[in-house]
């Protein structure tokens, strides 16, 4: 019997169990790419589908982890062949396909992007889902026309993980960064990944009026409810907030007038359906638009061992920046 080490999550009588595992080869569900895994990183996301605190996981034995760099082990895809570094980001891994906190993973060569050559493995998943998305979100921008020449840009949860990757990159095009944060002690750390301005962000959670002073010209925001809403009725005529998250609520109490008499644009980001193409655009501008000092500075790394205790910080905001996981 062919194993590896896994983190599995189980239920039974209703009570979700997480442990790290020997999992056993034959266990693992359909794909046609046998993958070695060598890192993987920590998303909001995989702290919800470790503690349990959402319906994440939709199947049970499950191996939790959304997203995995590796080495192609086997097979028949006509794309992919044994050697091959590939990055995978979502498609449903960790919640209904067995996902990336193991030492091996089987996945449709379909869902796999190849690894950028001026990316290095760890570096690939420092970025992680997290990163990725937020790079969806500048390149959403962009394509509506907010432009650095526009005016500034918001991020909330800035120091977050999705945060601290959209500042970087929205700093090094040139934007005027304004990185909205409850960790006040972080102002150095955004400053230094490339924010002109912080704010608390108490400015962004009070009662939502339906057009606020015009503040901005985009923003990227990973909080959703108050913060989203009041991040769009602060954004200047014809602007654009583009939206991948709910770290603050799932609602959202906002009004149609900064749509209809601001001409302002509600952006949503999804990484996981996104399609192959625009995937491969992503990593390719991370190659370009990213500075690797930057990635490196907000970067901590963990074992698969400290997964499920770093799973419960996620979700209490005490993490800064990414968590990158040596799997191997
Ligand atoms: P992190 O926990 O790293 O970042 C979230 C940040 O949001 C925190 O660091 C904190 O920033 C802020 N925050 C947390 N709780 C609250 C609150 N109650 N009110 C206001 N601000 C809060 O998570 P990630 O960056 O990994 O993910 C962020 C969000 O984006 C999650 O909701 C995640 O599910 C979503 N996401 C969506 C994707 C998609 O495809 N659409 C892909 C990836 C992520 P600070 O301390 O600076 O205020």
């Amino acid at each position: 019997m062919a194993t590896f080490k896994a983190i599995v999550i189980e239920k039974a009588d209703k009570a979700q169990t997480v442990g790290l595992k020997d999992f056993d080869e034959n266990d693992l569900m359909d794909g046609d790419v046998t993958v070695a895994v060598e890192w993987s990183t920590l998303n909001y996301k995989d702290g919800l589908a470790i503690t349990g605190r959402a319906p994440v996981v939709r199947r049970f034995p499950m191996i939790p982890g959304i997203d995995f760099v590796g080495t192609v082990e086997t097979s028949s895809h006509p794309d992919w062949k044994p050697g091959d570094r590939v990055i995978l980001n979502g498609w449903g891994v960790g919640e209904t396909h067995l996902g990336a906190y193991a030492e091996k993973a089987r996945v449709k060569g379909d869902w796999l992007v190849r690894l950028p050559p001026g990316i290095s493995p760890r570096e690939a998943m420092a970025v992680g889902t997290a990163g990725y998305t937020a790079m969806l979100a500048v390149m959403a921008l962009e394509h509506q026309g907010v432009a650095p020449d526009a005016g500034p840009v918001v991020v909330s949860g800035a120091a977050g993980g999705v945060g601290s990757v959209a500042v970087a990159i929205l700093g090094k095009l040139g934007y005027r960064v304004i990185a909205s944060t409850g960790r006040p002690e972080e102002a150095d750390y955004l400053k230094e990944l490339g924010a002109a301005e912080v704010i608390d962000r108490s400015e962004l959670s009070g009662s939502v009026r339906p057009l606020a002073r015009e503040r901005w010209a985009g923003g990227i925001d990973s909080v959703g409810s108050t913060t989203l809403a009041n991040m769009i009725s602060m954004t200047k005529y014809g602007g654009a907030v583009a939206a991948c998250g709910l770290a603050g609520g799932m609602d959202l109490p906002s009004s149609v007038a900064p749509f209809i008499l601001r001409g302002v644009s509600l952006l949503g980001i999804d990484s996981v359906q996104c399609s192959p193409r625009k995937r491969s655009a992503a990593w390719a501008r991370l190659d370009s638009d990213l500075d690797r000092g930057k990635l490196q500075a907000m970067t901590s790394q963990i074992g698969l061992s400290e997964v499920i205790e770093a799973a419960g910080n996620i979700l209490e905001g005490r993490v800064r920046g990414r968590i990158v996981v040596k799997i191997r």
